[in-house]
C-alpha cells in the first residue's frame, strides 16, 4: 500500500512550486491506489500562521489535491514527539548534551582555526568505557541524536539515483532543544513513522536531511520510505522562480483568470514528460505517473506555455460553466448580465476562443453590458470617411433585422442582401456596425455576435 505525503509549513502562500511537490506525490498515491496525507509542519511558532495554514487548504482545494487522511498538525502532536525522545533516551540512541553556546561557539572557532569543519566533537557522547564529566548544575540540557560513526547512509533516490553520504559527515544532531521542544527533523522523522509513509517525495532542498532521517528511523526501528527529491523550479532566466518573474502563490493563478486544470496540466509537465505529451487530463497524469521519468535539473517556468494551456482549457470548458467562472470576475468591474441583456453563456462561447485568462474574457465581455464608446480614431476612419452608401445601408440593414428571425444564419443573410443592393463590401458594413453596437472594429464573426445581443439593443444602437 503505497502512503504518500505533502508536509508545507505554513509560513506563508501556497508556493507553486510546493503545489508541483504536492501534485507529484498526490498522483504517485493516486497511481498505486494509495492513500495521500496532508500534513501541516506548523512547529517554526515565530513564522507560522492560521492564515497561512488556510491559505495552504485553499491552494490544496482549488487545485483540486484532496488529501486521504490529515491535515495533521505537528503542533498537535509534541506529547508524541517527546515520548520518542524518552524513548531513545532510555534506548541509548540519544542522549543529553549540556555543552553551553559558549562552548559550542569555542569549539567551532578552534575547528575553523585549524580548517575543519564545524562540527560538534561528541564531548557529551556516552561510549563504552568512557567516563562522562558530572552535568553542570543549573543547566537544561538538549537532547542529541546518536548517530553511526562508520560507514554510509545511502539510498537509492526515486528522482536522482543513488546516493551516499558518510556517517562521518553527520554529526550528532539535536533532536531536542534545552527547552524540551523536538526540532524539525526529528518531527518529520516521528511522522513518517507513524504515518506509515511509503514514500517520501519532496523538494531536493532536503537531500541533506535524508541521511540524518534514515539514521534516526533505523535507530528507532522504523521501515525506511523511498525518498525522491524533486529539482527546484526556475523562473526563464534560470534563476530561483521569484516574484518579479510573475505570479509564484497558487492562489495568485486563480485571481489572475488561470483554471485549476491548466494550471495542474502545466505543473505536471514541469520537470516530468511522458513522450511528447503536452496536454492532458489528471486522470490520464495520474494514470501514467509512476515515478519514472522525473526531470534530475530544475525546470523554469514558461508562463506563455502556461497560457497557452490555459487558452485550450477554456476553449473546451462548457459555457454555462464558463460563464459562471466569470460572473465574479464581471461583477468585480462592475458588470452584472440581467435580463433582457446578452446570454452570457452564449457570449463567453463566442469570445473564449481568443482569451487567455478568465480575466481576459471578462474585459471582453464588457463589449455586451456596456454601452459603447467608440474612439476618436476609430469614428474618423470607419464612420466620418464612410462611403456615402454607409448610411442608407444602415437603415437598411435595420429594417432588415427587424423583421428576420433572431438567428447568426438570418443575420448573416441579411448583411449579404444589404451589401449586394448598396454596393459595399463586407468590412465597409461589418465595421461600423460592430462600432455602433459593441464600440469596437474588431470582434468575433459579426453575425454570430448581433445573434447573442438582444434584438432590440442592435436596432437601438444601430439608430433604428
Ligand atoms: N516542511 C518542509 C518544507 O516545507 C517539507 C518537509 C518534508 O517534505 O520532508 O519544506
Amino acid at each position: 500500500m503505497v502512503r504518500t505525503r505533502f508536509a508545507p509549513s505554513p509560513t506563508g502562500f501556497l508556493h507553486i512550486g510546493g503545489a508541483r511537490t504536492a501534485l507529484f506525490a498526490w498522483a504517485y498515491a493516486r497511481h498505486h491506489q494509495g492513500s495521500f496525507i496532508l500534513r501541516i509542519e506548523d512547529t517554526d511558532v515565530e513564522r507560522s500562521t492560521p492564515a497561512a495554514v488556510q491559505a495552504i487548504l485553499d491552494g490544496m482545494r482549488w487545485l483540486g489535491l484532496e488529501h486521504d487522511e490529515g491535515p495533521f498538525y505537528q503542533m498537535q502532536r509534541m506529547d508524541r514527539y517527546r515520548e520518542v525522545i524518552a524513548q531513545m533516551l532510555a534506548a541509548g540512541t540519544a542522549y543529553h548534551c549540556w555543552c553551553s553556546k559558549e562552548e559550542l561557539d569555542a569549539m567551532r572557532a578552534e575547528q575553523e582555526a585549524r580548517g575543519l569543519k564545524p562540527r560538534y566533537d561528541g564531548r557529551w557522547r556516552p561510549e563504552p568505557g568512557r567516563v562522562l564529566p558530572a552535568p553542570p548544575a543549573g543547566v537544561q540540557p538538549v537532547v542529541r541524536f546518536r548517530n553511526p560513526i562508520d560507514g554510509a547512509t545511502a539510498w537509492n533516490d526515486v528522482v536522482k539515483g543513488p546516493i551516499s553520504f558518510d556517517n562521518g559527515e553527520l554529526d550528532d544532531l539535536i533532536i531536542a532543544r534545552s527547552d524540551g521542544t523536538p526540532t524539525y527533523n526529528f518531527c518529520v522523522v516521528v511522522d513518517d513513522w507513524d504515518m506509515r509513509i511509503t514514500h517520501v517525495l519532496r523538494g531536493d532542498d532536503h537531500v541533506n536531511n535524508t541521511p540524518r532521517q534514515i539514521n534516526i528511523l533505523r535507530a528507532l526501528g522504523a521501515p525506511v520510505p523511498e525518498y525522491g527529491h524533486l529539482p527546484m523550479i526556475h523562473g526563464p532566466d534560470g534563476q530561483k522562480l521569484s516574484k518579479r518573474h510573475g505570479a509564484v502563490s497558487v492562489m495568485q493563478y486563480d485571481d489572475d483568470g488561470y483554471l485549476p486544470d491548466a494550471v495542474i496540466n502545466y505543473l505536471a509537465r514541469l520537470g516530468w514528460s511522458h513522450g511528447d505529451e503536452e496536454v492532458f487530463s489528471r486522470e490520464q497524469f495520474v494514470a501514467w505517473f509512476d515515478g519514472q521519468h522525473i526531470s534530475r535539473s530544475p525546470s523554469r517556468f514558461d508562463f506563455d506555455k502556461l497560457k497557452w494551456l490555459n487558452n485550450h482549457y477554456l476553449k473546451h470548458t462548457d459555457d454555462a460553466a464558463l460563464a459562471q467562472l466569470v460572473l465574479p470576475r464581471l461583477a468585480a468591474r462592475g458588470l452584472t448580465p440581467k435580463e433582457g441583456e446578452a446570454d452570457l453563456a452564449q457570449a463567453c462561447a463566442l469570445l473564449k476562443d481568443r482569451a487567455q485568462t478568465l480575466n481576459e474574457m471578462a474585459d471582453t465581455l464588457g463589449m455586451f453590458y456596456t454601452e459603447p464608446t467608440i474612439s476618436e480614431a476609430d469614428r474618423a476612419k470607419h464612420l466620418d470617411a464612410a462611403p456615402p452608401a454607409l448610411a442608407p445601408a444602415l437603415v437598411d440593414f435595420a429594417g432588415q433585422l427587424a423583421a428576420a428571425p433572431w438567428t447568426k444564419e438570418a443575420i448573416a443573410a441579411a448583411m449579404k442582401a444589404v451589401l449586394a443592393s448598396h454596393g459595399l463590401k463586407m468590412p465597409q458594413l461589418a465595421i461600423p456596425v460592430r462600432l455602433k453596437v459593441f464600440g469596437v472594429a474588431h470582434t468575433p464573426s459579426v453575425d454570430a455576435m448581433l445573434a447573442a445581443m438582444p434584438r432590440a439593443t442592435v436596432l437601438a444602437r444601430l439608430g433604428a
